[in-house]
């Protein structure tokens, strides 16, 4: 079986009605089937690009999947009405979603239609008011090929007021509309702003999401860094988080992942840091022009942190800790071989006890 099914399995870490034992890792991987493989894989993805709105806010959804997902592990499930529920759920939610993003879209096209709008009346307005004046115009023309000097004067003055009446009232028209198509504008501009940081933002925790992360690297290294300028990138996983969420509830862990971005935010709030929560429980920080050195005391006085306090959820006292993976970025890398190398750090922390950093080697180093 292949590592990542096994790995998703060991998420749920649920009976998979074999020998009443609880999943072990190993033995049990072969009788899960493609189909069940596939679809758990499906619903994996889903999970990891959802966003919140107000009907169907990703915590619920999140719920859903996970019983899907635990459902499909246990053997002893039917398959096939696990697949029509499956199936019923993608589409209602696929619905919601898109009639979401169709609502959204609609704000936006009706404050567009009503610029429009607003802008056409202005046109048709003053092409009236225009034919009016030439008709006045018609009228002088007609008082001075008269000869007639009383009539010129007469006409003459009124045209001359209408003339300026009608200016006056135009630039008061056009400064009226233009207020209004500022204040419409503004509003729009706010409107995008709030969407646009709501798409670069995780709803939980209020720190940069992984679109935000991979936006933040590429740019990092698609930018020219002078040579003796360095940039970091520390990966890290919360410990052991699954027994957090079986013992104090999925709220309890809810609250350790709030708490430990205050706490990353609160250390790491420089210019140059960049920080985004890139999963469920795990996170990056890029630092921008921070050597190797300083880097590692700042990791160091984050797992300090961490260590050295606690969430209080329902009167129960949660502590937790985090392991790190360092990594600084090597000459010509891709933001793909960075990741990795900072993930294998990472990876090889928690091998050797969790509650620590590894400084990943130097790319050029690797064997590929
Ligand atoms: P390790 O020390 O090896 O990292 O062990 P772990 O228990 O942390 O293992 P793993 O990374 O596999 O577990 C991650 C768990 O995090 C599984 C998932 O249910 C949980 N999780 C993911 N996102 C959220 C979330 O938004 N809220 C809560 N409460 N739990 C989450
Ligand atoms: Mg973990
Ligand atoms: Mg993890």
């Amino acid at each position: 079986m292949k590592q990542w099914v096994a790995k998703l399995i060991e998420q749920f870490e649920v009976d998979r009605g074999a020998k009443s034992t609880r999943f072990s890792g190993q033995s049990d991987d072969a009788e899960l089937s493609e189909d069940r493989a596939t679809l758990l894989y499906i619903i994996d993805v889903y999970n990891k690009n959802l966003f919140d709105f107000e009907k169907q806010p990703v915590r619920k959804v999140r719920e859903i999947l996970d019983e899907f997902s635990k459902a499909l592990i246990n053997k002893n499930s039917n398959f096939d009405k696990l697949l029509f529920r499956v199936r019923q759920f993608f589409s209602t939610h696929r619905v919601d979603e898109h009639s979401y993003v169709q609502n959204t879209f609609n704000d936006f096209k009706n404050i567009i239609w009503d610029f429009a709008d607003q802008l056409s009346e202005d046109i048709r307005f003053e092409q009236i008011k225009d034919a009016e004046i030439q008709e006045n115009l018609i009228q002088l023309r007609e008082a001075v090929e008269a000869n007639s000097i009383e009539d010129l004067k007469v006409k003459s003055r009124e045209f001359i007021d209408y003339y300026v009446e009608q200016q006056t009232r135009r630039d008061e028209r056009r400064s009226k509309s233009l207020s209004l198509i500022k204040t419409n504008l503004n509003h729009v501009k706010e409107k995008l702003a709030v969407a646009n940081e709501r798409m670069l933002v995780d709803h939980l925790t209020g720190a940069f999401n992984r679109l935000a992360f991979d936006e933040r690297i590429s740019d990092l290294i698609r930018e020219a860094r002078p040579s003796n300028q360095s940039a970091i990138l520390i990966y890290f996983d919360l410990d052991h988080f699954k027994k957090v969420n079986d013992t104090f509830g999925h709220d309890g862990g809810d609250e350790v992942l709030k708490e430990c971005v205050k706490r990353v935010k609160k250390l790491f709030n420089r210019s140059t840091d960049f920080f985004a929560r890139i999963g469920g429980e795990e996170f990056a920080i890029l630092l921008n022009g921070s050597s190797v050195e300083e880097s590692i005391l700042r990791a160091e006085e984050l797992l300090a942190l961490v260590r050295g306090s606690s969430v209080v959820h329902k009167s129960f006292q949660i502590r937790f800790t985090v392991s790190m993976g360092i990594a600084e970025h090597s000459k010509n890398e891709s933001a793909e071989d960075w990741i990795k190398r900072a993930d294998s750090a990472l990876y090889q922390s928690k091998a050797s006890g969790r509650d620590r950093y590894t400084l990943a080697p130097p790319g050029h180093l690797r064997v590929a």
